[in-house]
């Protein structure tokens, strides 16, 4: 078994021309006898793997979670309520992996380097620029805790209680959808099925209901914090500790405590 491993697609010399057409039909052409060709399941992949397995006429596995042999993998649907085994007959296989579901593994050592050139650029589209949100805060998928706020946080300037929780316990910051619709956070918080999947030791949702959708990218989290007004609210199922109370007054009680 042979493997293609696109760990940073972005970086380096890829990030010239980098349209997600002209990275798909370069890997299509370093391919060759590769068996595998996967990648974390991040924005870019999800753009690019997809172009790949329609070049090499095979099937995209998305969001694989386990691996039960070289042909035979798990991945999640309905919103993570069920977990389909599939087995591909494809020659090569096309996969994108969850990555939070999985330990880190040992270094095994650097890789040769190797210098190709580039691979043809259909020119269907063309890249612009990059532009990389700058923020002193963890990267949310894999920041160790990640506070979360609501569509009970009700504005995007009581965020701000949110965000000072966040950054007095080093956590990265993260939102529902409601959040994000309502203009609350921006569009790269979104935590769920919609948005980003994180898996952090600690996960603290405050003004949060836990519809499926948003469980969908946090559940997996090992601890799990709620902060809700409401005692029958669904997020109080998954919650290891709840707390029925007003966000207003608990969240700037517990910074006042870190
Ligand atoms: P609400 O459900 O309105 O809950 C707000 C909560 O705040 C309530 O429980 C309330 O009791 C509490 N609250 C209010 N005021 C206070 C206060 N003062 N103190 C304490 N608690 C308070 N959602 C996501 O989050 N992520 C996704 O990726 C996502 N993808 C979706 C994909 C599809 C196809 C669909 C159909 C929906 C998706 N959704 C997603 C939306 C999802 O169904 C819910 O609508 C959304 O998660 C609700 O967000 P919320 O919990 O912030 O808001």
């Amino acid at each position: 078994m042979a493997v293609i491993l696109l760990a940073e697609i972005n970086d380096g010399a890829l990030a010239v021309d980098a349209t997600a057409k002209a990275v798909a039909a370069l890997i299509v052409r370093l391919a060759g006898d590769y068996s595998h060709i996967v990648a974390p399941a991040t924005a870019d992949a999800k753009n690019i793997l997809p172009r790949v397995a329609v070049l090499l006429d095979a099937m995209i596995l998305t969001d694989v979670t386990a691996v039960v042999d070289a042909d035979t993998f798990e991945r999640p649907i309905y919103a993570g309520n069920a977990i389909q085994t599939v087995r591909s007959k494809d020659e090569k296989k096309v996969i994108t992996f969850r990555t939070s579901t999985f330990e880190a593994a040992a270094s095994t050592g650097a890789a040769a380097i190797e210098t190709i050139g580039a691979g043809d650029n259909p020119a269907l589209s063309e890249w612009v620029e990059d532009k990389m949100a700058e923020s002193d805060r963890p990267e949310l998928t894999s920041a160790k805790i990640v506070v979360s706020g609501g569509r009970g946080v009700g504005s995007e300037e009581n965020f701000a209680l949110i965000e000072k929780l966040a950054d007095k316990l080093g956590a990265a910051v993260g939102a529902s959808r409601a959040a994000v619709d309502s203009g609350f956070a921006p569009n790269d918080w979104q935590v769920g099925q919609t948005g980003k999947i994180v898996a952090p030791d600690l996960y603290i949702a405050v003004g949060i209901s836990g519809a499926i959708q948003h469980l969908a990218g946090m559940k997996d989290s090992k601890v799990i914090v709620a902060i809700n007004k409401d005692e029958e609210a669904p997020i109080f199922q998954v919650a290891d500790f709840g707390l029925v109370a007003d966000l207003f007054d608990a969240v700037p009680d517990l910074a006042g405590k870190v």
